[in-house]
């Protein structure tokens, strides 16, 4: 026994060297590193839902159960936390949001509270006389339906440019939207892009002008790369990857995120994450979808596939496309035109925008299938939608779901009734965010009409009815990346008035739950390692003041985050 005994141990201290400076691999020692007692665990765990305890090792459970059970694993060595009755469960999961998007809103300038136009005149007026001549201005998460009054002169609810043009000469400054889908320029910026009268739209994209022909200041869609690339034409960006990423990992363990589902980054970037990864320098786990032109994604994909990378902190077995833009700058792809501008001009009103041909978004479909990657498309409105879904049919088959391929349509935002139950037949996940229902559900109804409005936009109740999985999440920055008021909109549809939006469409507490744990780690194939807590997976955990199960509606966005752990480690502890 004793040389097999000493071999193993040699062994285990040589494994153990390789990556010593990391707590949360597994000991040497016996027992647990730590164990959770007294608390109410929501497992999420069909078989066995409650528990009071669960003991960790390395990075996993090792045992789940009631408190007697759970102290047979602990030894001296044994972390304990005692949960005092409060409530634990898995660590949220973000099923779609912009990770370092997170991190670029926290070095730019944050106008997702901003009550009007003129409110956001001053503040970048204010960051310009701060900046030094020629330098770039940056905010972002502004939306003219949350102003309380519509600028004057305005096209579609829009201000022209030249108010803030006047008041920053010397600043080129570009405000991006908070759906990420437009961004809105001054006139130093018109100078730089060299974008004029004359200037025709780009292919899925809108240089938007008013009635003498200029143009307003807006970019809708692909038109807004005039701007970014006027300005890495003209101006040294300074290198904040490293910046942005700790901004943002501090972000969501502090709100409970154990594992982000980050929808769409570059290849050369991912090798930036991997370096990350492979250092174990990720505090976070990331599931990222690579978003890139088809010529990098046919040379990379092959060597862009990576499953639980560095101890299972990184993921990349997805691609990220985009069909069309977003409802709120009317790019989003309807099957009938935007009746706010209907009757507007001679013209018939526009449908939004087809943002990706067709053609491009087949190619990546079999890219997908070739190198057994999902593919997650983001389609909002009902006429993105049913082409989305058509075309996974074309390429998977009218069998598809036995393929357990996983496919997503991310935001799946307006659907027409005929289409809502292919997402289940055909086994697409429909990764949607609650929070986007409430905050856009007061003028929904503007642009698609009051009666359409309730049954075709967030059906939540209708597509988990029809046996179709849904991811939760934010769409951070558009949103907050906070998963609670998502959490409390899923479950009340409650707008900022009080009013429901369609309030038939809620989801139960424990659909919402699983919308943002199970269901979000199954929207990623990785349910077989996270988003329930059983023995064998990630210790991924979160503790929370209150129990999300039977709080009451109004206080579930008062909930304070205890801890995060993630992968057995404490990642964030509340002060
Ligand atoms: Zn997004």
């Amino acid at each position: 026994m004793r040389p097999l005994l000493l071999t193993t141990v040699v062994l285990v201290l040589a494994a153990c060297s390789a990556t010593s400076s990391t707590p949360w691999e597994a000991n040497a020692e016996p027992g647990a590193d730590l164990v959770l007692l007294h608390g109410r665990i929501a497992t999420m765990d069909a078989a066995h839902p409650n528990a009071t305890a669960l003991a960790v090792r390395g990075d996993r459970i090792v045992a789940i159960g009631g408190d007697a059970e759970i102290m047979q694993h602990v030894t001296e060595r044994t972390r304990r936390i005692d949960l005092k009755g409060r409530f634990a469960m898995p660590g949220f999961i973000e099923g779609h949001g912009h990770f370092l998007g997170i991190g670029a809103m926290k070095l730019e300038l944050d106008l997702r509270g901003a009550k009007t136009w003129d409110e956001i005149v001053t503040l970048v007026t204010d960051a310009a006389r701060r900046a030094k001549p020629g330098e770039w201005v940056v905010g972002r998460g502004w939306h003219q339906d949350k102003w309380t009054s519509v600028p004057q002169p305005n096209v579609e609810g829009v201000p022209l440019h030249d108010e803030l043009s006047r008041a920053t000469p010397e600043n080129p400054v570009i405000l991006v939207h908070a759906s990420g889908h437009a961004a809105f320029v001054n006139e130093r910026v018109l100078a730089l892009a060299q974008l004029s009268a004359e200037s025709p739209n780009p292919p899925g994209g809108e240089i938007v002008k008013g009635p003498d022909g200029r143009p307003t200041g807006l970019l809708r869609e692909t038109a807004e790369e005039f701007a970014w690339s006027a300005r890495a034409r003209t101006s040294k960006t300074r290198d904040t990857f490293h910046k942005q990423v700790e901004l943002a990992t501090d972000e969501c363990l502090a709100k409970g995120i154990t594992t982000f589902e980050d929808a769409g980054t570059d290849l050369a970037t991912l090798d930036r994450f991997a370096k990350l990864a492979d250092g174990k320098k990720l505090r976070l786990r990331l599931w990222m979808m690579a978003r890139d032109d088809q010529a990098a994604l046919r040379k990379g994909l092959a060597t862009h596939r990576w499953i639980g990378r560095g101890g299972g902190f990184l993921t990349v077995r997805a691609i990220k496309e985009q069909i069309d833009g977003a409802l709120g700058s009317h790019g989003a792809w309807l099957l009938a035109p935007y009746v706010d501008l209907a009757g507007k001009d001679e013209k018939p009103a526009s449908a939004g925008l087809n943002t990706t041909e067709l053609a491009v978004l087949e190619e990546s479909a079999k890219l997908a299938k070739e190198h057994d990657l999902q593919l997650c498309i983001h389609a909002i409105g009902d006429r993105a939608n049913r082409e989305v879904l058509d075309l996974y049919e074309r390429v998977l088959g009218k069998d598809a779901k036995t393929l357990d391929h996983r496919w997503r349509v991310e935001h799946a935002q307006h659907l027409d009734p005929l289409d809502v139950p292919r997402f289940a037949t055909l086994g697409v996940v429909a990764a949607m965010q609650g929070v986007h229902c409430t905050s856009d559900g007061p003028w929904v109804a503007s642009r698609l009409g009051e009666e359409p409005a309730g049954t075709t936009s967030y059906v939540w109740r209708t597509l988990l009815d029809s046996g179709c999985v849904i991811a939760n999440g934010t769409d951070a920055p558009v949103e907050d990346v906070d998963p609670l008021p998502s959490f409390a909109a899923s479950v009340t549809r409650r707008m900022p008035s009080g009013a429901a939006f369609h309030g038939e469409q809620c989801m139960t507490r424990e659909e919402a739950l699983r919308s943002y744990t199970l269901a979000a780690a199954f929207a990623a194939h990785e349910d077989d390692v996270k988003g329930s807590l059983v023995v064998g997976k990630y210790a991924d955990v979160v503790i929370l003041d209150q129990d999300l199960r039977t709080c009451p509606d109004e206080a579930i966005t008062k909930t304070k985050v205890l801890y995060t752990i993630v992968g057995g480690r404490v990642a964030y502890e509340a002060k």
